[in-house]
């Protein structure tokens, strides 16, 4: 059975709701393709509140280890989450576009019946660098020496991977 959490996202943020839990990996059926076995468990916590400029945000923390799929060897790569995000809420669409073309600012639609659930596998699914491998002297195969550099960059900056995610949209 899959886990729901649903809230009525801009009343989360009016009454500075906060929920935290424990999702298991099991329970995240859109990210079973990226991963080598669906073991652990990853924790998240869900604020809500205002940022800086007092727009509504979600902030959505998630930390937990993964156990990918390397794309060279096919073998187990664990992957940690320590992740923390500010999703701000459009009320419309007009506003999400608007938001949208700043690649700075994650986005979404608010909603009265919003899966968190849903929008933290979203979040460690746009995390996961496009092509995920072994470091070369860990991999199980001989490496293939051309592009890698590229790989490692985008891994090492979560956020170029996400830019790089949406701009294939
Ligand atoms: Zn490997």
């Amino acid at each position: 059975m899959s886990v729901r959490f649903v809230i009525d996202s801009l009343d989360f943020v009016s009454n500075e709701s906060q929920r935290h839990g424990k999702i298991h990996v099991a329970d995240l059926a859109r990210l079973h393709s990226y991963l080598f076995d669906d073991d652990g468990e990853v924790t998240y916590a869900v604020t809500g509140m205002l940022n800086n400029s007092s727009k509504p945000v979600l902030r959505i923390a998630i930390n937990g280890t993964i156990n990918l799929c390397c794309q060279r060897c096919l073998g187990k790569l664990e992957h940690v989450l320590n992740m923390q995000t500010d999703l701000l809420l459009a009320k419309n669409e007009n506003e999400l576009q608007s938001y949208d073309e700043d690649d700075e600012i994650d986005c979404i639609l608010a909603s009265v019946d919003m899966n968190v659930i849903s929008v933290i596998e979203d979040e460690i699914i746009l995390n996961l660098s496009i092509s995920s491998r072994h470091p070369k002297d860990k991999c199980s195969t001989e490496s293939l020496n051309s592009g890698n550099q590229t790989v490692n960059a985008l891994s090492d900056h979560p956020f170029a991977a996400l830019a790089a995610l949406k701009k294939t949209h």
